[in-house]
């Protein structure tokens, strides 16, 4: 007998008929003999109707005619996680139309414990005092994704496509064999099949890759999920929930890297439309000027992610180039305009229709003329780079976003992602 979780997405909960057809999985699991697990999101399009709410009534205007009045986001977990709770509840209807027994768990009744951080929690703990028992039991648990309660009884959300994290963590927590991620396309690929209609699936794919893929934007899987998988060696499968009866659904196996991985310089191409970007005109060429400006974006609680210093005239002005996440576009304006003066800048030009493409391999570790091929790729399509960021196993550019699917493309052929690769070890 095993013990397993199985996640299902807001498209693979988005109606009642889907909702049955996941209850038909589940069973098949429970009926094998396995202890079952089910963590589930909102039903598709559901969270964001939720957060278009609060984002209307959070732009009302405060007392003193001004925005960005008190802080609203423990109003938003609460608001924003109920939509877990539905489906959730119906899952469990399912389950028990079909003989099964099965109940609901939110977030706070496990409980998963969270830090302080509204709408970006972390998960600090999850007890399995009470629902572990109640699987040995024989109930199946259908467990809210997304969402837990923090310290203060307050609830929280683990931020957007957390579900999976909620899986992992749950699946870390319960000590469970399997890590199951269903969703609506079977596996990982080479880049977002919705882009690149010749993006192959991947039979496998090393943690490290796969986490640098969904912090650059592929939100096939939440970031911190691969994080906590990778930390607990907790291999995850993601496959499709799609599948018609009896077909094969191999999905992706997210797991350390190994020989049966193909061997490839660049293994993937990720996108995000999340970034904005923030110039500062004639900033002082002075030393210290970057860290004032990484100050107050850091007190208005903005991260900063790519940046370029213009090349300083003689006349020691700079213009400084950085992007934030796009929903925090207004609130760095914001807190630029409060310390214009301290920092010293002449003008501030910022501009959100830009996306953030990056290729992504662990082989550029050892390889050269990676950038090459990615800069030649892109100037033969004639797309300009605003902004260029590396690591060791990763390169991106900032570019117009009416340019992403051309330049997403490009790359994809330009690394012939395309075409299958040699295996590191030939199969036996
Ligand atoms: P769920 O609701 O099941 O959590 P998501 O919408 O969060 O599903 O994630 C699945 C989507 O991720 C796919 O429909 C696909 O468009 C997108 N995606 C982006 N990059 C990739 C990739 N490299 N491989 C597979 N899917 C990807
Ligand atoms: N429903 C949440 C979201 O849309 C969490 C999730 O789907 O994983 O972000
Ligand atoms: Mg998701």
């Amino acid at each position: 007998m095993a013990r397993i979780v199985m996640k299902f997405g807001g498209t693979s909960v988005a109606n009642l008929e889907r909702i049955r057809h996941v209850a038909s999985l589940v069973e098949k699991e429970a009926k094998g003999g396995n202890e079952v697990a089910v963590v589930v999101s909102a039903m598709s399009g559901e969270t964001n109707r939720l957060v278009a709410l609060v984002d209307e009534l959070d732009a009302d205007a405060g007392p003193d005619g001004k925005k960005w009045g008190e802080a609203i986001e423990d109003e938003y977990d609460s608001i924003v996680a109920s939509g877990e709770q539905v489906t959730s509840g119906l899952l469990a209807i399912a389950l028990r139309r079909r003989g099964l027994r099965a109940r609901s768990w939110l977030g706070w009744q496990i409980p998963l414990r969270t830090d302080m951080a509204h709408s970006m929690a972390r998960i600090a703990e999850i007890e399995s005092s009470a629902i572990g028992p109640s699987l040995a039991d024989g109930n199946i648990a259908v467990v809210a994704g997304f969402q837990g309660v923090n310290e203060q009884r307050r609830i929280s959300t683990l931020g957007r496509g957390g579900s999976d994290t909620s899986a992992v963590a749950l699946a870390v927590a319960l000590k469970a064999d399997r890590c199951d991620i269903y969703t609506d396309v079977d596996g990982i690929y080479t880049t977002d099949p919705r882009i690149a209609k010749d993006a192959r699936r991947l039979n496998r794919i090393a943690f490290e890759e796969m986490l640098e893929l969904a912090s650059l934007g592929a939100k096939v899987l939440q970031t911190r999920s691969v994080e906590l998988a990778m930390n607990y060696n907790l291999p995850i499968r993601v496959l499709t929930s799609m599948a018609a009866e009896g077909e094969e659904n191999p999905g992706t196996l997210v797991c350390h890297e190994d020989e049966t991985m193909e061997e490839r310089v660049v293994s993937g191409v990720a996108y995000s439309r999340d970034e904005a970007q923030i110039t500062l005109l004639r900033l002082k060429d002075q030393p210290g000027m970057v860290a004032k400006v990484c100050k107050a974006m850091a007190e208005a609680n903005v991260i900063v992610d790519m940046i370029v210093q213009g090349i300083s005239k003689s006349d020691r002005a700079a213009n400084l180039t950085y992007t934030v996440g796009k929903r925090d576009l207004e609130k760095a304006l914001a807190a630029l305009e409060k310390s214009k003066d301290t920092i010293g800048f002449e003008g501030v030009k910022s501009d959100s229709d830009v996306t953030k493409v990056s290729v992504v391999g662990i082989g550029m570790r050892s390889h050269t003329g990676v950038a090459q091929t990615m800069f030649e790729a892109l100037a033969k399509r004639n797309i300009n780079v605003k902004v260029i960021a590396t690591s060791e196993i990763k390169i991106s550019v900032l570019i117009d976003a009416e340019y992403t699917e051309l330049a997403v493309r490009a790359l994809h052929s330009a690394f012939e992602l395309d075409q299958a690769a040699k295996l590191k070890v030939s199969a036996p």
